[in-house]
Protein backbone atom coordinates (compact mmCIF):
# COMPACT_ATOMS: atom_id res chain seq x y z
CA UNK A 1 0.00 0.00 0.00
CA UNK A 2 1.58 3.67 -0.56
CA UNK A 3 2.20 5.60 2.02
CA UNK A 4 -0.27 8.54 2.67
CA UNK A 5 2.32 10.76 2.31
CA UNK A 6 3.18 10.04 -1.11
CA UNK A 7 0.33 12.16 -1.84
CA UNK A 8 1.67 15.21 -0.58
CA UNK A 9 5.26 14.82 -2.41
CA UNK A 10 6.02 18.26 -4.35
CA UNK A 11 6.43 15.57 -7.46
CA UNK A 12 2.85 14.18 -7.12
CA UNK A 13 1.33 17.63 -6.95
CA UNK A 14 -0.51 19.31 -9.85
CA UNK A 15 -0.25 22.81 -9.90
CA UNK A 16 -2.71 25.13 -10.77
CA UNK A 17 -1.47 28.48 -12.13
CA UNK A 18 -3.94 31.72 -11.06
CA UNK A 19 -5.08 34.15 -13.93
CA UNK A 20 -3.83 37.50 -13.48
CA UNK A 21 -5.99 40.11 -11.63
CA UNK A 22 -7.95 36.60 -9.66
CA UNK A 23 -5.23 37.26 -6.51
CA UNK A 24 -7.82 38.95 -4.62
CA UNK A 25 -10.23 35.89 -4.55
CA UNK A 26 -7.51 34.12 -2.82
CA UNK A 27 -6.66 36.95 -0.63
CA UNK A 28 -10.21 36.47 0.95
CA UNK A 29 -8.82 33.06 2.07
CA UNK A 30 -12.39 31.49 0.48
CA UNK A 31 -11.80 27.95 0.25
CA UNK A 32 -13.37 27.05 -3.13
CA UNK A 33 -11.42 28.21 -6.13
CA UNK A 34 -12.89 27.31 -9.56
CA UNK A 35 -11.97 26.79 -13.02
CA UNK A 36 -12.36 29.88 -14.46
CA UNK A 37 -9.83 31.42 -12.12
CA UNK A 38 -7.30 28.82 -13.24
CA UNK A 39 -4.64 30.15 -16.33
CA UNK A 40 -2.82 26.29 -16.24
CA UNK A 41 -2.33 23.70 -14.83
CA UNK A 42 0.43 21.38 -14.85
CA UNK A 43 1.79 17.43 -13.15
CA UNK A 44 -0.07 14.79 -12.62
CA UNK A 45 -3.61 14.65 -13.52
CA UNK A 46 -5.02 12.36 -10.80
CA UNK A 47 -3.15 14.27 -8.19
CA UNK A 48 -5.00 14.32 -4.47
CA UNK A 49 -3.10 17.80 -3.60
CA UNK A 50 -2.75 20.55 -5.69
CA UNK A 51 -0.61 23.87 -4.97
CA UNK A 52 -2.40 27.44 -6.41
CA UNK A 53 0.79 29.35 -7.51
CA UNK A 54 0.08 32.99 -8.68
CA UNK A 55 1.19 34.80 -12.43
CA UNK A 56 4.33 34.87 -11.22
CA UNK A 57 4.61 31.36 -9.40
CA UNK A 58 4.69 32.11 -6.40
CA UNK A 59 2.77 29.31 -4.03
CA UNK A 60 -0.49 30.92 -2.58
CA UNK A 61 -2.61 28.29 -1.31
CA UNK A 62 -2.90 24.37 -0.86
CA UNK A 63 -5.44 21.77 -1.02
CA UNK A 64 -7.55 18.78 -2.27
CA UNK A 65 -7.61 18.82 -6.38
CA UNK A 66 -10.52 17.90 -8.14
CA UNK A 67 -10.11 17.41 -12.00
CA UNK A 68 -13.54 17.52 -12.70
CA UNK A 69 -15.49 19.65 -10.76
CA UNK A 70 -15.85 23.15 -11.34
CA UNK A 71 -14.38 23.74 -7.81
CA UNK A 72 -10.76 22.74 -8.98
CA UNK A 73 -9.13 23.26 -5.74
CA UNK A 74 -10.44 23.48 -2.09
CA UNK A 75 -7.89 24.98 -0.22
CA UNK A 76 -6.95 24.52 3.16
CA UNK A 77 -3.64 26.64 3.82
CA UNK A 78 -2.83 29.91 2.19
CA UNK A 79 -0.05 31.82 1.74
CA UNK A 80 3.50 30.32 3.03
CA UNK A 81 1.87 27.35 5.33
CA UNK A 82 2.44 24.41 4.02
CA UNK A 83 -0.09 21.36 3.40
CA UNK A 84 1.04 18.01 4.57
CA UNK A 85 -0.45 14.85 5.92
CA UNK A 86 -0.53 16.30 9.27
CA UNK A 87 -1.88 19.70 8.23
CA UNK A 88 -5.56 17.44 7.74
CA UNK A 89 -4.69 14.87 10.75
CA UNK A 90 -3.99 17.61 13.14
CA UNK A 91 -7.07 19.90 12.07
CA UNK A 92 -9.67 16.57 12.07
CA UNK A 93 -8.06 15.69 15.88
CA UNK A 94 -9.46 19.42 17.07
CA UNK A 95 -12.53 19.29 15.00
CA UNK A 96 -13.16 16.17 17.17
CA UNK A 97 -11.71 17.27 20.73
CA UNK A 98 -13.93 20.70 20.02
CA UNK A 99 -17.64 18.60 19.60
CA UNK A 100 -16.66 15.50 22.14
CA UNK A 101 -16.78 17.50 25.92
CA UNK A 102 -21.03 17.73 25.51
CA UNK A 103 -22.10 14.89 27.84
CA UNK A 104 -25.57 15.78 26.43
CA UNK A 105 -25.79 13.72 23.24
CA UNK A 106 -23.93 11.21 21.96
CA UNK A 107 -24.84 12.14 18.21
CA UNK A 108 -22.47 14.62 17.07
CA UNK A 109 -21.67 16.65 13.23
CA UNK A 110 -17.76 15.64 14.18
CA UNK A 111 -16.67 17.27 10.94
CA UNK A 112 -18.39 20.12 9.10
CA UNK A 113 -16.93 20.79 5.88
CA UNK A 114 -15.62 24.36 5.70
CA UNK A 115 -16.76 25.46 8.90
CA UNK A 116 -13.52 23.10 10.29
CA UNK A 117 -11.40 23.98 7.70
CA UNK A 118 -11.94 20.94 6.03
CA UNK A 119 -13.62 21.91 3.06
CA UNK A 120 -15.05 18.53 1.56
CA UNK A 121 -15.96 16.38 4.10
CA UNK A 122 -18.56 15.79 6.61
CA UNK A 123 -18.62 13.21 8.96
CA UNK A 124 -21.27 12.59 11.68
CA UNK A 125 -21.00 10.69 14.94
CA UNK A 126 -23.84 8.52 16.24
CA UNK A 127 -22.79 7.20 18.97
CA UNK A 128 -20.83 3.72 18.51
CA UNK A 129 -21.14 4.64 14.40
CA UNK A 130 -19.89 7.22 11.89
CA UNK A 131 -20.81 8.41 9.12
CA UNK A 132 -18.69 9.72 6.24
CA UNK A 133 -19.69 11.89 3.18
CA UNK A 134 -16.63 12.70 0.66
CA UNK A 135 -17.57 15.33 -1.85
CA UNK A 136 -13.67 15.35 -3.66
CA UNK A 137 -11.81 13.14 -5.58
CA UNK A 138 -8.55 14.21 -3.58
CA UNK A 139 -10.34 13.40 -0.62
CA UNK A 140 -11.31 10.36 -1.65
CA UNK A 141 -7.45 8.97 -2.42
CA UNK A 142 -6.88 10.40 1.38
CA UNK A 143 -9.67 7.85 3.05
CA UNK A 144 -6.96 5.95 4.33
CA UNK A 145 -5.72 8.89 6.23
CA UNK A 146 -8.88 9.93 7.49
CA UNK A 147 -10.01 6.37 8.95
CA UNK A 148 -6.69 6.05 10.47
CA UNK A 149 -7.65 9.22 12.63
CA UNK A 150 -11.38 8.46 13.27
CA UNK A 151 -10.14 4.89 14.14
CA UNK A 152 -7.80 6.08 16.88
CA UNK A 153 -9.46 9.25 18.53
CA UNK A 154 -13.06 7.27 18.49
CA UNK A 155 -12.86 3.86 18.29
CA UNK A 156 -16.27 3.32 16.13
CA UNK A 157 -18.21 -0.06 15.55
CA UNK A 158 -18.33 0.73 12.08
CA UNK A 159 -17.93 3.68 9.22
CA UNK A 160 -20.65 4.00 6.85
CA UNK A 161 -20.02 5.91 3.32
CA UNK A 162 -22.98 7.06 2.44
CA UNK A 163 -21.64 8.19 -1.16
CA UNK A 164 -25.09 9.05 -2.08
CA UNK A 165 -24.41 13.29 -2.69
CA UNK A 166 -24.47 14.73 -6.12
CA UNK A 167 -21.02 16.31 -5.98
CA UNK A 168 -19.51 12.49 -6.18
CA UNK A 169 -21.34 12.15 -9.62
CA UNK A 170 -19.54 15.17 -11.07
CA UNK A 171 -16.28 13.45 -9.21
CA UNK A 172 -16.72 10.57 -11.17
CA UNK A 173 -16.28 9.08 -7.67
CA UNK A 174 -18.35 5.73 -6.91
CA UNK A 175 -21.99 6.43 -5.32
CA UNK A 176 -22.07 2.73 -4.26
CA UNK A 177 -22.56 2.84 -0.29
CA UNK A 178 -19.35 0.98 1.88
CA UNK A 179 -19.65 -0.33 5.26
CA UNK A 180 -16.61 -1.17 7.30
CA UNK A 181 -17.16 -2.23 10.57
CA UNK A 182 -19.06 -4.64 12.57
CA UNK A 183 -22.49 -5.97 12.92
CA UNK A 184 -25.76 -3.66 11.48
CA UNK A 185 -24.55 0.31 10.12
CA UNK A 186 -27.49 1.37 12.66
CA UNK A 187 -27.87 2.26 16.05
CA UNK A 188 -29.49 3.80 18.64
CA UNK A 189 -28.68 7.26 20.07
CA UNK A 190 -29.40 9.55 23.28
CA UNK A 191 -29.65 13.37 23.02
CA UNK A 192 -30.78 15.21 25.92
CA UNK A 193 -32.01 12.30 27.54
CA UNK A 194 -34.29 10.75 24.39
CA UNK A 195 -33.98 7.78 22.13
CA UNK A 196 -33.83 7.86 18.60
CA UNK A 197 -32.74 4.96 16.47
CA UNK A 198 -30.65 6.14 13.46
CA UNK A 199 -30.47 4.17 10.18
CA UNK A 200 -28.37 6.04 7.65
CA UNK A 201 -28.51 3.06 4.73
CA UNK A 202 -32.28 4.02 4.62
CA UNK A 203 -32.32 7.52 6.23
CA UNK A 204 -32.60 11.22 4.78
CA UNK A 205 -29.03 13.15 4.65
CA UNK A 206 -26.72 11.01 7.09
CA UNK A 207 -29.38 9.39 8.89
CA UNK A 208 -30.49 12.43 11.60
CA UNK A 209 -30.99 16.07 11.76
CA UNK A 210 -28.49 16.93 14.25
CA UNK A 211 -28.24 20.53 12.55
CA UNK A 212 -31.88 21.15 14.61
CA UNK A 213 -31.34 19.39 17.75
CA UNK A 214 -31.19 23.12 19.71
CA UNK A 215 -34.45 24.09 17.95
CA UNK A 216 -35.70 20.46 18.76
CA UNK A 217 -34.93 21.73 22.61
CA UNK A 218 -37.00 25.30 22.50
CA UNK A 219 -39.90 23.15 20.83
CA UNK A 220 -39.52 20.96 24.19
CA UNK A 221 -39.14 24.13 26.34
CA UNK A 222 -42.63 25.82 24.57
CA UNK A 223 -44.57 22.55 24.40
CA UNK A 224 -46.54 22.35 27.63
CA UNK A 225 -50.21 21.65 27.12
CA UNK A 226 -50.00 22.57 23.81
CA UNK A 227 -51.37 21.12 20.67
CA UNK A 228 -48.33 20.46 18.44
CA UNK A 229 -48.35 19.98 14.60
CA UNK A 230 -45.16 19.03 13.46
CA UNK A 231 -44.98 18.87 9.38
CA UNK A 232 -42.15 17.71 7.80
CA UNK A 233 -41.59 15.27 10.40
CA UNK A 234 -39.10 12.91 9.14
CA UNK A 235 -37.86 10.27 11.71
CA UNK A 236 -40.03 12.56 14.53
CA UNK A 237 -37.24 14.61 16.19
CA UNK A 238 -39.38 17.80 16.75
CA UNK A 239 -42.97 15.58 17.65
CA UNK A 240 -40.75 13.42 20.26
CA UNK A 241 -39.44 16.13 21.93
CA UNK A 242 -42.73 18.43 22.11
CA UNK A 243 -43.90 14.88 23.54
CA UNK A 244 -41.41 15.77 25.91
CA UNK A 245 -42.25 18.58 27.19
CA UNK A 246 -45.47 17.59 28.12
CA UNK A 247 -47.79 18.55 24.63
CA UNK A 248 -51.32 17.96 24.98
CA UNK A 249 -50.85 16.32 21.43
CA UNK A 250 -48.74 16.04 18.79
CA UNK A 251 -49.27 15.37 15.43
CA UNK A 252 -46.35 13.73 12.98
CA UNK A 253 -46.93 14.46 8.73
CA UNK A 254 -44.88 13.39 6.50
CA UNK A 255 -45.23 12.14 2.74
CA UNK A 256 -43.16 9.33 3.31
CA UNK A 257 -44.53 6.11 4.74
CA UNK A 258 -41.22 5.04 6.09
CA UNK A 259 -40.21 8.19 7.65
CA UNK A 260 -43.67 8.16 9.54
CA UNK A 261 -42.37 4.73 10.62
CA UNK A 262 -39.58 6.06 12.47
CA UNK A 263 -41.36 8.32 13.49
CA UNK A 264 -43.91 6.04 15.19
CA UNK A 265 -40.83 3.47 16.94
CA UNK A 266 -39.18 6.94 18.30
CA UNK A 267 -41.85 7.83 19.88
CA UNK A 268 -42.68 4.11 21.41
CA UNK A 269 -38.77 3.86 22.03
CA UNK A 270 -39.50 7.17 24.57
CA UNK A 271 -42.65 5.72 26.12
CA UNK A 272 -44.96 8.41 23.90
CA UNK A 273 -48.35 8.13 21.86
CA UNK A 274 -48.60 10.61 19.24
CA UNK A 275 -50.69 10.62 15.66
CA UNK A 276 -48.91 10.15 12.60
CA UNK A 277 -50.29 11.13 9.19
CA UNK A 278 -48.37 9.72 5.69
CA UNK A 279 -49.57 13.25 3.40
CA UNK A 280 -48.17 16.10 1.15
CA UNK A 281 -47.92 18.74 4.05
CA UNK A 282 -49.45 21.00 1.15
CA UNK A 283 -52.98 18.92 1.07
CA UNK A 284 -52.49 18.23 4.64
CA UNK A 285 -52.19 22.13 6.36
CA UNK A 286 -55.07 22.81 3.41
CA UNK A 287 -57.78 19.60 4.72
CA UNK A 288 -57.37 19.44 8.44
CA UNK A 289 -60.30 20.33 10.77
CA UNK A 290 -57.78 20.66 13.60
CA UNK A 291 -56.26 23.75 15.12
CA UNK A 292 -52.72 23.85 16.85
CA UNK A 293 -51.14 25.74 19.43
CA UNK A 294 -47.50 25.20 18.23
CA UNK A 295 -46.76 24.32 14.92
CA UNK A 296 -43.34 23.01 13.08
CA UNK A 297 -42.53 23.66 9.52
CA UNK A 298 -40.08 22.07 8.66
CA UNK A 299 -39.51 21.14 4.51
CA UNK A 300 -36.81 20.12 2.56
CA UNK A 301 -34.68 22.29 0.29
CA UNK A 302 -37.03 23.74 -1.89
CA UNK A 303 -34.50 25.64 -4.08
CA UNK A 304 -31.58 23.24 -5.13
CA UNK A 305 -29.95 25.79 -7.11
CA UNK A 306 -30.32 29.36 -7.71
CA UNK A 307 -32.02 29.33 -10.23
CA UNK A 308 -34.76 27.56 -8.21
CA UNK A 309 -35.42 30.64 -5.51
CA UNK A 310 -38.47 31.87 -7.08
CA UNK A 311 -40.11 28.67 -6.94
CA UNK A 312 -39.09 27.87 -3.80
CA UNK A 313 -40.29 31.02 -2.27
CA UNK A 314 -43.94 30.29 -3.54
CA UNK A 315 -43.97 26.92 -2.05
CA UNK A 316 -42.11 28.34 1.45
CA UNK A 317 -45.59 31.30 1.33
CA UNK A 318 -47.53 28.30 0.35
CA UNK A 319 -47.04 26.22 3.51
CA UNK A 320 -46.27 28.91 5.71
CA UNK A 321 -49.58 31.05 4.72
CA UNK A 322 -51.85 27.67 5.37
CA UNK A 323 -50.18 26.65 8.35
CA UNK A 324 -50.22 30.21 9.66
CA UNK A 325 -54.41 29.54 9.13
CA UNK A 326 -54.56 26.83 11.38
CA UNK A 327 -53.28 28.32 14.72
CA UNK A 328 -54.97 29.58 17.33
CA UNK A 329 -54.50 33.37 18.73
CA UNK A 330 -50.74 33.48 20.49
CA UNK A 331 -49.69 29.98 18.91
CA UNK A 332 -45.99 29.74 18.50
CA UNK A 333 -44.12 28.29 14.81
CA UNK A 334 -40.78 27.11 14.22
CA UNK A 335 -40.80 27.89 10.70
CA UNK A 336 -37.20 27.10 8.51
CA UNK A 337 -35.47 27.06 4.76
CA UNK A 338 -32.51 24.47 5.17
CA UNK A 339 -31.95 25.79 1.15
CA UNK A 340 -28.45 27.34 0.90
CA UNK A 341 -30.07 29.05 -1.71
CA UNK A 342 -32.66 31.24 -0.08
CA UNK A 343 -31.16 34.19 1.76
CA UNK A 344 -32.32 35.45 5.16
CA UNK A 345 -33.58 37.97 3.85
CA UNK A 346 -36.16 36.68 1.32
CA UNK A 347 -37.21 34.11 3.90
CA UNK A 348 -37.99 36.88 6.05
CA UNK A 349 -40.20 38.68 3.25
CA UNK A 350 -42.06 35.33 2.30
CA UNK A 351 -42.90 35.02 5.97
CA UNK A 352 -44.26 38.60 5.68
CA UNK A 353 -46.34 37.61 2.70
CA UNK A 354 -47.69 34.37 4.24
CA UNK A 355 -48.84 36.31 7.20
CA UNK A 356 -50.70 39.37 5.37
CA UNK A 357 -52.12 36.98 3.01
CA UNK A 358 -53.40 34.39 6.09
CA UNK A 359 -54.71 37.96 7.79
CA UNK A 360 -52.61 37.23 10.69
CA UNK A 361 -50.57 39.43 12.87
CA UNK A 362 -47.24 37.81 13.42
CA UNK A 363 -44.16 38.72 15.05
CA UNK A 364 -40.45 37.38 15.35
CA UNK A 365 -39.36 36.38 18.68
CA UNK A 366 -35.92 34.47 17.61
CA UNK A 367 -33.51 34.13 14.52
CA UNK A 368 -32.99 29.96 14.50
CA UNK A 369 -29.83 28.38 13.41
CA UNK A 370 -27.80 25.48 13.33
CA UNK A 371 -26.68 23.91 16.27
CA UNK A 372 -23.08 24.99 17.12
CA UNK A 373 -21.79 21.55 16.32
CA UNK A 374 -22.37 23.32 12.85
CA UNK A 375 -20.11 25.86 12.47
CA UNK A 376 -19.57 28.31 9.66
CA UNK A 377 -16.41 29.72 8.14
CA UNK A 378 -16.57 33.71 7.65
CA UNK A 379 -14.34 33.00 4.48
CA UNK A 380 -17.38 30.64 3.18
CA UNK A 381 -20.46 31.87 4.19
CA UNK A 382 -22.01 29.33 1.52
CA UNK A 383 -21.57 26.73 4.55
CA UNK A 384 -24.83 28.72 6.34
CA UNK A 385 -28.08 27.03 5.07
CA UNK A 386 -30.49 26.69 7.54
CA UNK A 387 -32.47 29.32 8.82
CA UNK A 388 -35.74 29.63 10.85
CA UNK A 389 -37.63 31.88 13.17
CA UNK A 390 -39.91 31.27 16.23
CA UNK A 391 -42.82 33.39 15.15
CA UNK A 392 -45.74 34.40 17.70
CA UNK A 393 -49.28 34.30 15.73
CA UNK A 394 -51.94 36.74 17.37
N1 LIG B 1 -38.00 18.04 10.60
C1 LIG B 1 -37.25 16.84 10.34
C2 LIG B 1 -36.46 16.91 9.06
C3 LIG B 1 -37.30 17.20 7.84
S1 LIG B 1 -36.54 16.68 6.37
C4 LIG B 1 -36.33 16.53 11.52
O1 LIG B 1 -36.09 17.42 12.34
O2 LIG B 1 -35.86 15.41 11.62
C5 LIG B 1 -37.83 16.93 5.24
C6 LIG B 1 -38.92 15.88 5.30
O3 LIG B 1 -39.98 16.33 4.45
C7 LIG B 1 -38.56 14.51 4.76
O4 LIG B 1 -38.83 13.55 5.75
C8 LIG B 1 -39.46 14.28 3.55
O5 LIG B 1 -39.95 12.96 3.44
C9 LIG B 1 -40.59 15.22 3.84
N2 LIG B 1 -41.34 15.74 2.69
C10 LIG B 1 -40.87 16.13 1.47
N3 LIG B 1 -41.88 16.64 0.74
C11 LIG B 1 -42.99 16.57 1.50
C12 LIG B 1 -44.35 16.98 1.30
N4 LIG B 1 -44.76 17.55 0.16
N5 LIG B 1 -45.24 16.77 2.30
C13 LIG B 1 -44.84 16.20 3.48
N6 LIG B 1 -43.57 15.81 3.71
C14 LIG B 1 -42.66 16.00 2.75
Amino acid sequence: MPDINDHFETANRRILTLKAGKERLVANRHPWIFAGAIARESGPEDAAIADLHDPRGRRIASGFYSRHSQIRLRALTFGDEVLTADTIRDRLIASIRRRTRSNDTNAMRVVNAEGDDLSGIVIDRYDDILVIEIANAGIEQLRPLIINVLQNELKPRGIWFKNDIPPRKIEELSMQPEWMGEGEPSTEIRENALRFRVDPPSGQKTGFFLDQRENRQLTRALAQGRRVLNLFSYSGGFGVYASAGGAASVENVDISASAIEMARANHALNGFDASFVVADAFDYVRKTPSRFDLLICDPPAFAKSRGDVDRAARGYKDINLFAMKLLEPGAHMLTFSCSGHMPLDLFQKVIFAAAQDAGRRVSFLRRLTAAPDHPVSLFCPEGEYLKGFLLEVI
